[in-house]
Order: structure tokens, then C-alpha cells, then sequence
């Protein structure tokens, strides 16, 4: 599996951090603790940081689930309850 690279970070609308990535997908890098710890993502310096290090994207990592185990992709769509 190849990992992404972070590319650059923007805010959303809302004020959260994005993580742009090398594959082409953007990751939310949310600080809200004490669910999900980012306090670094809202340091300028500890962002640029973590230019161009890997990133592993859960988008990608999902397309690659559901090309790799079509069982899996039968489980989505039961979880949906249409
Ligand atoms: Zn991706």
C-alpha cells in the first residue's frame, strides 16, 4: 500500500485543519478534545512540520477495501438501512 504525502494544510469553513494530501484527497485534522488530539495542527510551526511527511489516507484505504473484499462492500450497504 503506498502511503500519501501531506502536500499543505487549509481550514474549512468552520475553522477545522485539512491536511491536503499527495493523492488527491484532503483528511480533517479536527482538535476537539478530549475525543480527538490535535493541539499541534493548530501551531503554524508543528503544521509545517508535517509538510511532506506520509500520510496514511483513510479515502484511499477505503477504495482500497472495497476493490480488495467485495464481502466488505455488501456489509456498507446493509449497515445504510435504506
Ligand atoms: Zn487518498
Amino acid at each position: 500500500m503506498t502511503l500519501a504525502r501531506v502536500l499543505d494544510f487549509r481550514q474549512d469553513e468552520h475553522g477545522d485543519w485539512l491536511a491536503v494530501l499527495s493523492c488527491g484527497h484532503t483528511q480533517h485534522l479536527r482538535h476537539q478534545p478530549p475525543w480527538q488530539n490535535r493541539a499541534w495542527v493548530l501551531d503554524a510551526t508543528q503544521r509545517n512540520a508535517q509538510r511532506g511527511k506520509p500520510f496514511r489516507c483513510g479515502w484511499c484505504e477505503t477504495e482500497h477495501d472495497a476493490n480488495e473484499a467485495s464481502t466488505e462492500r455488501s456489509q456498507d450497504d446493509l449497515n445504510k438501512e435504506r
